[in-house]
């Protein structure tokens, strides 16, 4: 056994407890870390790993951060998925016999932080828990500790909809039962990826108990005790601010699958992650931090309530109409501070002066907002209005309270008003007044002495003195004076009664920045009770923050207000709302979609590259702005209210991630197929590409059918084997659409456009010539399409000869192409060998056209 020395022992005692977290153990003015933490979090933090002497033969690995700069680092931390334990000094080390006693006070945690650098203003900060049931359902308990919000969700269709529902609504960290299988635990991060936490106890204690007295399901009290045990583990403090768990119904909200709200980009794109070119990018006009979290939240879980989305319609057709107005509101509103996390922060206890002067200048402005929101004629924005309310002491009280501009110290005074509190103005006269008498002692003495230079002044280690140039000395009385200190050319006295004013004047200062400290705690204790009105406020403002972001949105862009039926979606010139943004130029085309209950199922054919997945994301992106209140890019609409969405689109990522296109396809496909209803979109694009042509054709073919015959969904399908365009005969609710291209000169020239009817030629080949492909690459392609479509007989032998060989047996391109690119090894660098090897190594017949084109692409960007 190590003997370790008893500071040691404590230090270990305690990271026992913390196994899974970085411990910051307190020293003096230093957080230190020791054994595997030092040397992981030298690494990750960039910071020197040092050595502690032990006393035994392998000195302890060491490294350190200062106190007042710790949050910087805890913050790098946490963003990369850690944890950190805050252990402190929790007594006064000079009264502690043996080693100071530590605590930790707080973990920090991916989904706990409060601390405002690290929390992102457009972002809520989630946290959930998962439990499971015996009886295969699961409860997810969401909670944003910065806003007090907390949410459940019941979840009855088994585990993929337990995913499908994590990944649509991004979390930090989750919360779960240790008994929760490794292998879904392997899931979970995989497909989700945030911090895996472990609760076990899920039986909520004494003072949380009021927050979910209201539900009637014992395992949703059990799924939000996990989560709130876990929480109050953590941080070990109240949390006051904590609302009443909301229970999501999330059959009254569009259900979109991971695969959609990654394959539409909603809320971030697939490349890049950002938000720049999602959908949420184009809808973001909202002015305030606390509008930009809810819109987010809005676009996630777009509605099903014809009658909840026409009342949001009517506000923003009110916003719409009145400009002026709208221009004056969304001033208004860019004064509104945030609400929601300023209440986060009252009831966590870490609110300071400046924060609270935040709420007040915000409450300030809410008459000016309820007055602008009255102007208008609709009801619905009156209705918002009248929400809008608070009691007038809570304003007074900190009116009256807080100055101007208080500083962010809530202990060095300075923060509280005149005339607030009567025994702090006492003490502030009295230190006034002394220096009033101070600043006539200066007269005096100039008077006296006749020395114009003499000054009083003050610094914190002699306090207050008189002082004389070394020049004026000799004009200076003798023994009235007593020497203090001897600068290079004056020199700086003190007398009796300036050292007896001194003290009041400290004395006071003192008092009054102690008894200010008090008054601002009592003031932060007294909003305690107000934060329930505080976020009630919040959720207000930010639901008209958002409103006003679609009327914004849809008068720069020329949306137009849908109609929802109940058995057609007809669009009339609709538009892409992203591609149409980012091609600025107006050069997008416009194109018509029309679906009913005799026609569910459209059948898109046309080359590559044409429009074809532009034309089924842009259906689905309006039928999402339609459900959430937005209007629409495109002249006229009715849309239908879709309870689903589903989505195979062919992502451009596909190519390089490591699994299997098809598997990734057939799951897509299968989850569409297993949960979709005849209410639900579904959109499939180039299914069956992701294998041989004939298993790929048999494939997509038999999914249709299956769409047709059993589901009835609305169901786009987009196509490049040409012979499914026959279905129409056999399907009666299916019908062909393709992309119109012509051909001008031996070229191709899309046009973008949707036309009725089966699109009569493959255009894939110009494509490549339009990617600047080798002539006779180009050339021996079409050799081969003219053989497969004069063989084609539907048999899997009817393939094409490959001809002429070269002595090795390979294919001619580079044969053919020597002439003008003499001898390829002189000439050629080794990426170029390399790329000829690749092509040597292709099984040409064991691919599909698209995988053909996809390799030819790779080995044309290598070139
Ligand atoms: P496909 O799915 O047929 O291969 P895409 O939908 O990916 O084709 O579109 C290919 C390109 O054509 C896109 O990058 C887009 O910029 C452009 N495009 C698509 N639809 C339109 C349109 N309606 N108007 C203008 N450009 C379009």
């Amino acid at each position: 056994m190590v003997k370790h020395t008893p500071m040691m022992e404590q230090y270990l005692k305690i990271k026992a407890q913390y196994k899974d977290a970085f411990l910051f153990f307190r020293l003096g003015d230093f957080y230190e870390m020791f054994f595997e933490d030092a040397v992981t979090a030298a690494r990750e933090l960039e910071i020197t790993l040092t050595k502690r002497d032990s006393g035994q033969k392998e000195p302890i690995p060491m490294c350190g951060v200062p106190y007042h700069s710790a949050e910087n680092y805890i913050r790098t931390l946490i963003e990369k998925g850690y944890k950190v334990a805050i252990c402190e000094q929790v007594e006064d080390p000079k009264a502690a016999k043996g080693v100071v006693k530590r605590e930790v006070i707080q973990l920090i945690t991916p989904g706990t932080v409060m601390e405002r650098s690290m929390l992102d203003d457009g972002e809520n900060n989630y946290i959930a828990s998962l439990s499971h049931f015996e009886d295969g359902s699961y409860v997810i308990a969401y909670n944003d500790l910065s806003t007090g919000e907390n949410r459940l969700a019941l979840i009855q269709q088994g585990w993929e909809a337990v995913i499908h529902e994590l990944y649509n609504q991004p979390v930090k960290e989750v919360v779960i039962s240790p008994e929760l299988p490794e292998e879904r635990q392997d899931v979970l991060r995989e497909k989700v990826n945030p911090t895996l936490s472990y609760q076990k106890e899920a039986d909520l204690k004494g003072e949380h108990r009021p927050l979910c007295r209201h539900l009637n399901d014992n395992r949703l009290i059990e799924g939000f005790s996990r989560l709130i045990n876990y929480i109050q583990d953590t941080q070990k403090r109240s949390l006051d601010h904590l609302q009443e768990a909301e229970v999501i119904e999330l059959q009254n909200s569009l259900s979109l699958d991971m695969y959609s709200k990654r394959n539409l980009e909603l809320t971030e794109t697939i490349m890049k992650k950002g938000k720049q070119g999602s959908l949420l990018w184009v809808l973001d006009q909202t002015v305030t931090a606390m509008g930009s979290r809810m819109l987010k939240k809005w676009v996630e879980r777009p509605l099903l309530d014809k009658a909840s989305i026409e009342r949001r319609q009517e506000v923003v057709e009110g916003f719409y109409r009145n400009f002026m107005e709208r221009d004056s509101l969304r001033d208004i509103l860019k004064s509104v501070y945030d609400l929601e996390r300023l209440a986060g922060r009252v009831a966590f206890g870490n609110v300071n002066a400046k924060d609270l002067v935040q709420v007040r200048r915000s409450l300030q402005k809410i008459p000016t907002l309820k007055e602008c929101l009255l102007q208008f004629e609709q009801k619905e924005v009156r209705e918002l209005a009248e929400n809008l309310t608070f009691p007038d002491n809570l304003v007074v009280l900190l009116e009256n309270s807080l100055v101007e501009d208080p500083p962010v110290s809530i202990k060095e005074g300075s923060l509280i008003k005149d005339g607030y509190n009567p025994q702090l103005d006492t003490y502030r006269d009295a230190s006034k007044n002394g220096k009033k008498w101070i600043a006539e002692l200066e007269q005096r003495e100039k008077q006296e002495t006749n020395i114009r230079s003499l000054k009083i002044g003050y610094n914190r280690v002699f306090g207050y003195y008189i002082e004389v140039t070394k020049a004026n000395l000799h004009l200076l009385p003798e023994g009235r004076y007593e020497r203090k200190q001897t600068l290079a050319n004056a020199e700086r006295y003190i007398t009796p009664e300036l050292k007896e004013k001194e003290q009041l004047i400290l004395e006071a200062e003192e008092k009054s920045v102690d008894l200010e400290y008090q008054l601002f705690a009592e003031i932060r204790e007294e909003m305690k009770n107000h934060i329930p009105v505080l976020q009630s406020l919040a959720e207000t403002v930010s639901a008209i923050d958002v409103l006003q972001s679609f009327a914004t949105v849809s008068e720069e862009n020329n949306y137009i207000r849908p109609e929802f039926s109940d058995h057609k979606l007809s669009i009339k010139q609709g538009r892409h709302p992203v591609v149409e943004q980012v091609m600025k130029d107006g050069s997008f085309v416009p194109n018509d979609v029309f679906l009913n209950n005799e026609r569910n199922i459209l059948l898109i054919t046309g080359p590559n590259m044409s429009g074809k997945s532009t034309y089924m994301r842009q259906l689905a992106l309006t039928a999402i702005m339609g459900q959430i209140g937005c209007f629409v890019p495109c002249e006229q609409a009715e849309l239908f209210i879709f309870d689903q969405i589903f989505t195979r689109i062919g992502a451009a990522d596909d190519l390089v991630s490591g699994q299997s296109t098809f598997m990734v396809e057939m799951l897509e496909a299968n989850h569409a197929i297993a949960n979709a209803t005849d209410k639900s979109l579904i959109l499939l694009d180039e299914i069956g590409r992701g294998t041989s042509t004939y298993d790929g054709m048999a494939l997509a073919q038999a999914i249709v059918e299956y769409i047709h015959d059993h589901i009835g969904a609305k169901t786009l399908f987009s196509t490049h084997y040409h012979e499914l365009t026959s279905l129409a005969e056999s399907l009666d609710k299916l019908k062909n659409i393709h992309v119109r291209a012509e051909e001008f000169e031996g070229n191709v020239v899309f046009l973008h456009q949707i036309q009725d009817g089966a699109a009569d030629e493959s255009y894939g080949i110009h494509v490549a010539k339009l990617a600047d492909l080798p002539e006779n690459l180009i050339k021996r392609a079409s050799d081969i399409l003219e053989q497969l479509e004069t063989n084609w007989d539907g048999k899997e032998t009817a393939r094409p000869e490959a001809e002429p060989e070269t002595e090795s047996g390979q294919l001619s391109f580079f044969a053919h192409a020597e002439p003008s690119n003499p001898p390829v090894k002189a000439k050629q660098g080794q990426s170029e060998q390399k790329i000829v090897e690749e092509l040597k190594n292709l099984e040409l017949f064991d691919m599909t056209p698209m995988d053909a084109m996809n390799q030819l692409y790779q080995l044309h960007k290598k070139a």
